[in-house]
């Protein structure tokens, strides 16, 4: 197949370029870098089934694909919250824009939805029918409303040009491809402990996040786009729930440092607790989350040791 990747060069789109160009598909990712990274991609460049874009999905591109994988927006609260009017754009103008490249290709679409659209949920764990605690005026809100808008247009695409269109409510993932930068949790704890420099704990610590491996996450979303449902299905891995603080112990732990945990004392516009329900990804697509988070960071702390050494 001739698929198009938009936010290919970023963590979760260049995990997925690389399955599905060892799955021989051909490749059309679509980029503009302002989170992506140009070293996730390194290797695909001279793959002769790969073709880079450089384009911002805000304006109207025209592309003859067999099916869309729409990834692109900055996903880590450190980069949506600097350019929060750009995050709404991307999700509003830039998902009308792909909706409208699979209608005229008549292709089948997969969007990137998040657990933000839950907001700080009342209910745990979160199933797909709990309608969210959002909130507009916040910092994560560009976010969250993004993708909620975003999901709104996926469905009414669906029922007024009866498209194949898939949602994927993505819960935190972590691996291989995030930036040691990215600023959030996983890639920050274990960099800095790599670093043996102090891991800062937003809050208490208390709160808590559920962790899937990227290959895990990866497997979900092909299964899912080869699946018949249109329903919007929750992936994640409700067996590893952890608190902020416990996740600090574990990597400073797993890392061999001696990096101290420090707690900072700031206003947190985020969830306090988040666990998916899976039972829908159980039921419509057969899967469930294979990587254990001890093994998953094993591979991540494997991974971020050589990009931070320069290996
Ligand atoms: N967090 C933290 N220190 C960091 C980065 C994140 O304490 O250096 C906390 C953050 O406040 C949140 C949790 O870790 O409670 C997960 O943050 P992340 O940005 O990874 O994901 P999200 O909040 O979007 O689920």
């Amino acid at each position: 197949m001739r698929y198009l990747v938009t936010g290919g060069a970023g963590f979760i789109g260049s995990n997925l370029i690389k399955r599905l160009l060892e799955e021989k598909h051909s490749i059309i990712c679509i980029d503009n870098f302002s989170s992506g990274n140009r070293l996730n991609i390194s290797n695909f460049l001279t793959h002769p089934e790969f073709k880079l874009i450089d384009h911002d999905i805000t304006q109207v591109i025209d592309i003859e694909t067999d099916g869309i994988w729409h990834l692109a927006c900055p996903a880590s609260p450190k980069y949506y919250g600097r350019n929060p009017i750009e995050t709404s754009k991307i999700n509003f103008i830039g998902t009308y824009n792909l909706l409208e490249l699979a209608r005229k290709n008549k292709s089948p679409i997969i969007f990137a939805s998040t657990s933000e659209i839950y907001g700080n949920p009342e209910v745990h764990p979160q199933n797909e029918i709990y309608n969210g605690s959002v909130n507009t005026n916040d910092s994560r809100s560009c976010y969250k409303e993004g993708k909620r808008i975003a999901e709104s247009l996926c469905f009414d695409y669906k029922r007024i040009h009866n498209m194949n269109i898939k949602i994927a409510r993505i819960f935190n993932t972590y691996g291989p491809n995030m930036m040691p930068d990215d600023g959030r949790v996983i890639s920050n704890f274990v960099t800095s402990a790599i670093l043996k420099k102090p891991l800062f704990v937003n809050g208490d610590g208390n709160q808590t996040r559920s962790f899937c491996y990227v290959e895990d996450l990866i497997d979900a979303l092909i299964l899912l786009f080869n699946s018949s449902t249109n329903d919007p299905i929750n992936l994640g891995n409700p067996k590893e729930e952890y608190s902020i603080n416990q996740i600090a112990e574990k990597i400073i732990k797993k890392v061999n440092s001696n990096s101290k945990i420090q707690n900072i004392n700031i206003k947190l516009d985020e969830p306090l607790r988040r666990k998916p329900c899976i039972k829908k990804a159980k039921l419509l697509l057969n899967w469930e989350p294979k990587y254990t988070i001890d093994i998953g960071l094993d591979y991540t702390i494997k991974y971020l040791r050589k990009i931070i050494n320069n290996e």
